[in-house]
Protein backbone atom coordinates (compact mmCIF):
# COMPACT_ATOMS: atom_id res chain seq x y z
CA UNK A 1 0.00 0.00 0.00
CA UNK A 2 1.33 3.23 -0.97
CA UNK A 3 1.24 5.85 1.88
CA UNK A 4 0.19 9.36 0.78
CA UNK A 5 1.31 12.25 3.26
CA UNK A 6 -0.77 14.54 4.95
CA UNK A 7 0.15 18.44 4.14
CA UNK A 8 1.76 18.19 8.24
CA UNK A 9 3.43 15.22 7.37
CA UNK A 10 4.57 16.83 3.76
CA UNK A 11 5.98 19.46 6.00
CA UNK A 12 8.15 16.88 7.90
CA UNK A 13 9.24 15.28 5.10
CA UNK A 14 10.68 19.00 3.81
CA UNK A 15 12.48 19.40 7.01
CA UNK A 16 14.02 16.08 7.09
CA UNK A 17 15.10 16.19 3.44
CA UNK A 18 16.74 19.98 3.39
CA UNK A 19 18.59 18.22 6.66
CA UNK A 20 19.68 15.50 4.70
CA UNK A 21 20.65 17.24 1.51
CA UNK A 22 22.56 19.63 3.39
CA UNK A 23 24.86 17.17 4.93
CA UNK A 24 24.79 15.02 1.68
CA UNK A 25 26.35 18.46 0.42
CA UNK A 26 28.72 18.60 3.41
CA UNK A 27 29.76 15.56 2.93
CA UNK A 28 30.73 15.56 -1.02
CA UNK A 29 32.80 18.50 -0.44
CA UNK A 30 35.22 16.95 2.34
CA UNK A 31 35.53 14.00 -0.94
CA UNK A 32 39.86 14.05 -1.38
CA UNK A 33 42.72 11.63 -2.15
CA UNK A 34 43.92 10.50 0.78
CA UNK A 35 41.01 10.57 3.45
CA UNK A 36 39.50 6.91 4.37
CA UNK A 37 35.88 6.04 3.73
CA UNK A 38 35.35 5.88 7.83
CA UNK A 39 36.68 9.72 8.02
CA UNK A 40 33.50 10.39 5.81
CA UNK A 41 31.26 8.08 8.17
CA UNK A 42 32.26 9.74 10.99
CA UNK A 43 31.80 13.40 9.86
CA UNK A 44 28.43 12.22 8.66
CA UNK A 45 27.80 10.72 12.15
CA UNK A 46 28.48 14.40 13.82
CA UNK A 47 26.49 16.29 11.34
CA UNK A 48 23.76 14.31 11.63
CA UNK A 49 23.76 14.58 15.68
CA UNK A 50 24.52 18.13 15.45
CA UNK A 51 21.02 18.30 13.28
CA UNK A 52 19.29 16.66 16.00
CA UNK A 53 18.67 13.54 14.36
CA UNK A 54 19.92 10.30 13.55
CA UNK A 55 21.04 7.69 10.53
CA UNK A 56 18.54 6.08 9.03
CA UNK A 57 20.94 3.50 8.12
CA UNK A 58 22.95 3.26 11.25
CA UNK A 59 21.60 -0.31 12.63
CA UNK A 60 19.26 -1.42 9.41
CA UNK A 61 19.26 -4.41 9.07
CA UNK A 62 22.92 -4.38 11.39
CA UNK A 63 24.58 -2.37 9.14
CA UNK A 64 27.10 -0.97 10.86
CA UNK A 65 27.74 2.48 9.26
CA UNK A 66 26.16 6.62 9.60
CA UNK A 67 26.17 6.75 5.64
CA UNK A 68 26.98 3.99 3.01
CA UNK A 69 30.38 5.09 0.71
CA UNK A 70 30.70 3.32 -2.30
CA UNK A 71 34.01 3.74 -4.10
CA UNK A 72 34.61 2.91 -7.80
CA UNK A 73 33.42 -1.11 -8.87
CA UNK A 74 31.04 -0.67 -5.51
CA UNK A 75 28.11 0.02 -6.72
CA UNK A 76 26.13 1.03 -2.86
CA UNK A 77 25.80 -0.22 0.42
CA UNK A 78 29.41 0.45 1.21
CA UNK A 79 30.41 0.45 4.94
CA UNK A 80 32.76 2.72 5.99
CA UNK A 81 36.08 1.66 6.76
CA UNK A 82 39.78 1.70 6.54
CA UNK A 83 40.19 2.43 2.65
CA UNK A 84 42.28 5.26 1.77
CA UNK A 85 40.36 6.87 -1.13
CA UNK A 86 42.62 7.49 -4.17
CA UNK A 87 43.24 10.59 -6.75
CA UNK A 88 41.04 9.02 -9.39
CA UNK A 89 38.56 7.51 -7.89
CA UNK A 90 34.41 7.98 -8.02
CA UNK A 91 32.90 8.04 -4.25
CA UNK A 92 29.74 7.38 -3.75
CA UNK A 93 28.09 8.70 -0.36
CA UNK A 94 24.28 7.96 0.53
CA UNK A 95 22.12 9.76 3.08
CA UNK A 96 19.54 9.05 5.37
CA UNK A 97 18.49 10.52 8.21
CA UNK A 98 15.32 10.21 10.68
CA UNK A 99 14.66 13.20 12.21
CA UNK A 100 10.87 14.59 13.92
CA UNK A 101 10.02 10.42 12.79
CA UNK A 102 10.09 10.80 9.43
CA UNK A 103 12.89 9.92 6.72
CA UNK A 104 15.35 12.11 4.60
CA UNK A 105 17.52 9.94 1.34
CA UNK A 106 19.88 10.95 -0.98
CA UNK A 107 22.95 9.96 -2.75
CA UNK A 108 25.52 11.50 -4.99
CA UNK A 109 28.58 10.47 -6.75
CA UNK A 110 31.55 12.86 -6.49
CA UNK A 111 35.08 12.98 -8.09
CA UNK A 112 38.44 12.29 -5.78
CA UNK A 113 41.09 14.97 -7.46
CA UNK A 114 40.98 14.21 -11.60
CA UNK A 115 39.02 10.98 -12.57
CA UNK A 116 38.83 9.91 -16.20
CA UNK A 117 36.41 11.01 -19.12
CA UNK A 118 34.78 7.84 -19.02
CA UNK A 119 33.60 8.61 -15.35
CA UNK A 120 33.10 11.96 -15.69
CA UNK A 121 30.58 10.85 -18.16
CA UNK A 122 29.66 8.19 -15.76
CA UNK A 123 28.76 10.99 -13.22
CA UNK A 124 26.87 13.30 -16.02
CA UNK A 125 24.82 10.51 -17.64
CA UNK A 126 23.74 8.94 -13.88
CA UNK A 127 22.63 12.57 -12.74
CA UNK A 128 20.75 13.15 -16.24
CA UNK A 129 19.01 9.94 -15.74
CA UNK A 130 17.76 10.72 -11.95
CA UNK A 131 16.44 14.50 -13.48
CA UNK A 132 14.69 12.69 -16.25
CA UNK A 133 12.80 10.29 -14.09
CA UNK A 134 12.57 13.00 -11.22
CA UNK A 135 10.48 14.72 -14.06
CA UNK A 136 8.18 12.01 -14.17
CA UNK A 137 6.85 12.56 -10.84
CA UNK A 138 3.98 13.89 -11.17
CA UNK A 139 -0.14 13.79 -10.52
CA UNK A 140 -1.79 10.95 -13.43
CA UNK A 141 1.80 9.23 -14.64
CA UNK A 142 2.19 5.83 -13.85
CA UNK A 143 5.19 4.60 -11.89
CA UNK A 144 6.86 2.83 -15.21
CA UNK A 145 7.02 6.13 -16.75
CA UNK A 146 9.53 7.34 -14.17
CA UNK A 147 11.25 3.87 -14.62
CA UNK A 148 11.60 4.30 -18.29
CA UNK A 149 12.74 7.92 -18.76
CA UNK A 150 15.78 6.74 -16.35
CA UNK A 151 16.62 3.07 -18.32
CA UNK A 152 15.95 5.59 -21.34
CA UNK A 153 18.61 7.89 -20.58
CA UNK A 154 21.07 5.36 -19.49
CA UNK A 155 20.92 3.11 -22.42
CA UNK A 156 21.24 5.92 -24.68
CA UNK A 157 24.25 6.80 -23.48
CA UNK A 158 25.61 2.87 -23.57
CA UNK A 159 25.60 2.51 -20.17
CA UNK A 160 24.08 -0.23 -17.41
CA UNK A 161 21.53 -0.26 -15.10
CA UNK A 162 21.22 -2.42 -11.90
CA UNK A 163 18.80 -4.40 -11.15
CA UNK A 164 18.91 -6.23 -8.12
CA UNK A 165 18.43 -2.60 -6.20
CA UNK A 166 15.66 0.11 -6.90
CA UNK A 167 14.14 3.03 -5.71
CA UNK A 168 11.41 2.91 -3.26
CA UNK A 169 8.85 5.01 -1.33
CA UNK A 170 9.67 6.61 1.93
CA UNK A 171 7.88 8.54 4.84
CA UNK A 172 7.81 7.45 8.53
CA UNK A 173 9.76 3.97 6.81
CA UNK A 174 13.00 3.77 4.96
CA UNK A 175 11.44 1.60 2.65
CA UNK A 176 7.98 2.22 1.95
CA UNK A 177 5.84 0.84 -1.03
CA UNK A 178 6.23 1.11 -3.81
CA UNK A 179 9.26 -0.61 -5.29
CA UNK A 180 10.80 1.82 -8.27
CA UNK A 181 12.67 0.06 -10.73
CA UNK A 182 14.95 2.20 -12.67
CA UNK A 183 13.84 0.18 -15.96
CA UNK A 184 10.54 -0.70 -16.98
CA UNK A 185 8.16 0.24 -19.58
CA UNK A 186 5.75 3.69 -19.59
CA UNK A 187 2.10 3.25 -18.99
CA UNK A 188 2.39 0.62 -16.40
CA UNK A 189 2.42 0.51 -12.39
CA UNK A 190 0.19 2.19 -10.24
CA UNK A 191 -0.59 6.11 -10.76
CA UNK A 192 1.18 8.62 -9.20
CA UNK A 193 -0.94 10.73 -6.86
CA UNK A 194 0.03 14.22 -4.97
CA UNK A 195 1.52 13.43 -1.74
CA UNK A 196 3.26 10.23 -2.55
CA UNK A 197 7.28 10.42 -1.63
CA UNK A 198 9.70 8.52 -3.55
CA UNK A 199 13.09 7.89 -2.91
CA UNK A 200 14.15 7.50 -6.66
CA UNK A 201 17.59 6.23 -7.21
CA UNK A 202 19.55 4.87 -10.72
CA UNK A 203 22.56 2.87 -10.27
CA UNK A 204 24.61 3.29 -13.24
CA UNK A 205 27.40 0.47 -14.39
CA UNK A 206 29.99 1.79 -16.96
CA UNK A 207 30.26 -2.06 -18.46
CA UNK A 208 27.42 -5.28 -17.70
CA UNK A 209 24.40 -4.45 -15.25
CA UNK A 210 25.68 -7.40 -12.81
CA UNK A 211 26.25 -7.13 -9.24
CA UNK A 212 27.79 -9.02 -7.12
CA UNK A 213 27.74 -9.07 -3.10
CA UNK A 214 31.03 -8.89 -0.63
CA UNK A 215 31.95 -10.87 2.33
CA UNK A 216 31.19 -8.50 4.52
CA UNK A 217 27.16 -9.32 3.37
CA UNK A 218 26.64 -5.53 2.31
CA UNK A 219 28.90 -3.89 -0.11
CA UNK A 220 27.75 -4.36 -4.23
CA UNK A 221 30.15 -4.38 -6.30
CA UNK A 222 29.93 -4.77 -10.15
CA UNK A 223 30.65 -8.52 -11.25
CA UNK A 224 33.16 -6.93 -14.25
CA UNK A 225 34.72 -4.31 -11.83
CA UNK A 226 33.63 -1.41 -13.99
CA UNK A 227 32.92 1.61 -12.28
CA UNK A 228 29.10 2.59 -10.98
CA UNK A 229 27.31 5.68 -10.37
CA UNK A 230 24.22 6.18 -7.54
CA UNK A 231 22.55 9.55 -7.51
CA UNK A 232 19.56 9.66 -5.51
CA UNK A 233 16.33 12.67 -4.47
CA UNK A 234 13.39 12.20 -2.35
CA UNK A 235 10.20 13.46 -4.01
CA UNK A 236 7.15 14.34 -3.65
CA UNK A 237 4.29 13.50 -6.56
CA UNK A 238 2.42 16.80 -7.57
CA UNK A 239 1.29 18.72 -10.45
CA UNK A 240 5.22 19.58 -10.67
CA UNK A 241 7.32 16.96 -8.74
CA UNK A 242 8.57 18.50 -5.65
CA UNK A 243 12.78 18.07 -5.29
CA UNK A 244 12.60 17.33 -1.36
CA UNK A 245 16.35 16.87 -0.73
CA UNK A 246 17.36 20.10 -1.49
CA UNK A 247 19.46 22.34 0.61
MG1 LIG B 1 17.20 5.08 -1.04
Amino acid sequence: MIVIKTPSELDAMRRVNRITARIRDELAALVRPGITTLDLGNAAGELIRKAGGVSAFYGYHGFAGQICVSVNDEVVHGIPGPRVIQNGDIVSIDTGVCYEGFIGDTAITVAAGEISDENKRLLEVTKASLAAGVAKAVVGNRLGDISHAIQTVVEAAGFSIVREFVGHGIGRDLHEDPQIPNFGKPGRGPVLKAGMTLAIEPMVNIGGAKVEILEDKWTVVTKDGSCSAHFEHTVAVGLKPEILTLP
